[in-house]
């Protein structure tokens, strides 16, 4: 089957990131880039978003060699939105430095007539709002997958819950789907957050791995347990697009399938600083590391 292509709104970022290992200025990053990054091994790839002035030729190649389309990625005057992090020793947590919209605090996204009649959508980490503003435009929208961030929670609570509503498939780490729905425990969050409106929630819980919930189904799915971790940045975002591209390049929707490949795709974002990693991998070798997964849920 042809893979279907996906429609995906998130942040273009420069990123700053610092680890045990080493730090990184400057770097490209954003959840839509480590998405579309990931997601375009699967399927075409349709990016919503805007850079800079000051945005690097490098993210743009980026984004050719992998044949994302980016029709409606705009370029404005202003600084393109930067974030920068910091791990603990162990790697297990991070505190972020600042974050800087710069041109996100004022874009008003613009769908092109081909992109709005897009059948998969996938609303990555950014203003909730711009979330919203892709759900009203994207009307040939059948199944939407979202994702968010501590920031987003603390700010635009509202306009979440009304993403929530929307989502079909939603994917959050452990630490905020507690802050979300004051449950601690990720089954009761799941539980929560499934009566909030999504018909799937898969809670993301680092290197334990994640939790799927979906009907009657509840199920943990680990992570590839033999990746050297480097640098976290972005795990979640490919994780995102190697589960989504599952959904787009296959007739039928075998969600624990999905996930599987999300965190075989995920294992090759933390194995290098920025996109290093992710860039090394391919369909096969993913693949090849979704089977290693399966064998340990057996
Ligand atoms: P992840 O590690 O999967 O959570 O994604 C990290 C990426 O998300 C980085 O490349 C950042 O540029 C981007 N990012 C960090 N904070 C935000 C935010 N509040 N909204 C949108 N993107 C963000």
């Amino acid at each position: 089957m042809q893979a279907r292509p996906i429609l995906a709104v998130g942040s273009i970022a420069l990123d700053q990131v610092e680890t045990p290992q080493g730090n990184r200025q400057d770097i490209l990053g954003g959840s839509a880039m480590y998405f579309a990054v990931a997601a375009s091994l699967f399927a075409p790839v349709r990016l919503v978003g805007v850079v800079g002035s000051d945005y690097p030729e490098e993210g743009w190649q980026l984004f050719r060699s992998n044949g994302v389309d980016t029709r409606d990625v705009q370029q404005a005057d202003g600084h393109t939105f930067r974030w920068g992090g910091r791990y603990s020793a162990d790697l297990s947590t991070r505190e972020t430095l600042y974050t800087h919209l710069g041109v996100f605090e004022s874009f008003q996204p613009s769908l092109c007539e081909q992109n709005k009649s897009t059948e998969i959508v996938y609303l990555a980490n950014i203003q909730p709002s711009l979330q919203l503003a892709i759900c009203t435009q994207a009307t040939g929208a059948q199944n939407i997958i979202s994702d968010t961030m501590n920031l987003w929670i603390d700010l635009n609570r509202e306009e979440l819950d009304l993403v929530l509503q929307k989502t079909n498939i939603f994917l959050i780490n452990d630490e905020e789907a507690a802050q979300l729905t004051g449950l601690n425990d990720p089954q009761d969050a799941a539980e929560w957050l499934l009566a909030a409106g999504p018909t799937a929630v898969v809670i993301k819980q680092g290197s334990q791995g994640a939790l799927l919930a979906t009907g009657n189904l509840r199920r943990y799915i680990p992570v590839y347990p033999y990746a050297e971790v480097i640098d976290p940045t972005g795990a979640g975002d490919s994780f995102a697009g190697g589960l989504i591209g599952h959904i787009a390049s296959q007739k039928e929707t075998d969600l624990v399938a999905a996930v599987i490949n999300g965190a075989a795709t995920a294992s090759y974002t933390v194995e290098g600083f920025g996109l290093e990693g992710l860039l090394q991998a391919t369909t096969e070798s993913i693949h090849r590391r979704g089977i290693t997964i399966q064998s340990l849920m057996e």
